[in-house]
């Protein structure tokens, strides 16, 4: 038996065999993996960590796929989607515990409706908890890190870490998982206020409106594609300065409504955002000597 059907053999969540990653970014670009797995619980979890890690076998965690690009020729290896299997909220007054694999939208609603804040500034990006810890995702100067107590992951041998919020070196879309792959978050816990659930209510709506108006809602992207950079206006405004807006390659496009978002206008491949995004990144040095990096992770066997 090879490790596919050992896998298939142990598994008590759904298994697929080349699976497309396109069906499972919100980019839509993305090509086959391998194997797709969706553990149905931790205990799944870790027993395929186990056993990919025992048979040598390459493996990606991936939550929404909100920050992701996947290669045309796919993943080889294995591909682990944290989602529904490890879903639960429970609530403990105003500490929350989530499952890495709740929606992050699901979670901002739920806690709005409790009338616990904390996360309302999270409103309307997409992803999972898991994912949202691993970029320490956030918007309107507070990321998800201000309210992170502690974080539950496993290692690739299936043994299992509690990690005070002191020992996630949190950053600017930096944790301590960037540097430690082989961690695969389960878990979080977060402390949140108390506030009249209609307040927060209105603040999402707030922040609804403003992306909205500011991003090209709807369209396929992975949210802003490049990081900014430090000392320099925003990503987004060297990009639109130097003229970008609507530059193009095949079926991947610099939106015309925020120049940081690259977007799937059809049929986009992983080649044509490289291209695009490499483009960009070439003008905007020879525009204002900035070096741009990108904040998408690429999950490609060469870099970027
Ligand atoms: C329209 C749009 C708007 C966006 N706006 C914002 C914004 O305002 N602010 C912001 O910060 N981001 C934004 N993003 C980016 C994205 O939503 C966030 O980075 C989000 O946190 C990604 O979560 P995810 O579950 O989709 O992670 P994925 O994209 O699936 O994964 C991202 C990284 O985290 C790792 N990972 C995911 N889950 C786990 C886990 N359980 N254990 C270990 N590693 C894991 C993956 O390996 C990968 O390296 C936006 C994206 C889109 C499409």
């Amino acid at each position: 038996m090879d490790w596919t059907e050992h896998l298939e053999k142990a598994a008590r969540g759904k298994v697929s065999r080349g699976e497309p990653m396109s069906r499972h970014t919100t980019f839509g670009v993305g090509g086959p993996a391998d194997v797709f797995f969706e553990p149905l619980d931790e205990e799944d979890l870790r027993n395929a960590l186990r056993l990919l890690s025992l048979e040598g076998v390459r493996r990606a965690i991936i939550g929404r796929g909100a920050n992701l690009l996947f290669s045309d020729e796919g993943y080889g290896g294995c591909v682990i989607r944290i989602g529904k299997g490890l879903g639960s909220i429970d609530y403990d007054g105003r500490t929350v515990k989530l499952g890495a694999g709740v929606s992050l939208q699901s979670a901002v609603v739920k806690l709005a409706e409790k009338g616990l804040c904390g996360l309302e500034n999270l409103a309307g990006i997409p992803g999972t908890i898991g994912g949202a810890v691993w970029m320490n995702a956030g918007a309107f100067g507070r990321s998800i890190s201000s309210c992170i107590t502690n974080v539950r992951a496993v290692g690739s041998g299936g043994e299992e870490l509690s990690l005070e919020k002191e020992a996630l070196a949190f950053g600017y879309r930096k944790s301590f998982f960037q540097e430690n792959p082989d961690l695969t978050i389960v878990g979080a816990e977060i402390e949140t206020g108390d506030e009249n659930p209609a307040a927060i209510k209105e603040k999402i709506k707030g922040m609804i409106a403003d992306r909205k108006r500011k991003q090209p809602w709807g369209a396929r992207s992975a949210g802003s594609f490049f990081r900014n950079p430090p000392g320099a206006a925003p990503a987004g405004a060297l990009i639109d300065q130097a003229g970008l807006k609507g530059l193009s390659s095949g079926g991947a496009r610099v939106s015309s409504v925020h120049a940081n978002f690259i977007i799937n206008t059809g049929g986009a491949t992983c080649s044509d955002v490289l291209s695009l995004a490499d483009e960009v990144r070439k003008r905007v040095f020879a525009f204002c000597g900035v070096e741009l990096e990108p904040e998408v992770k690429l999950l490609l066997d060469g870099s970027f």
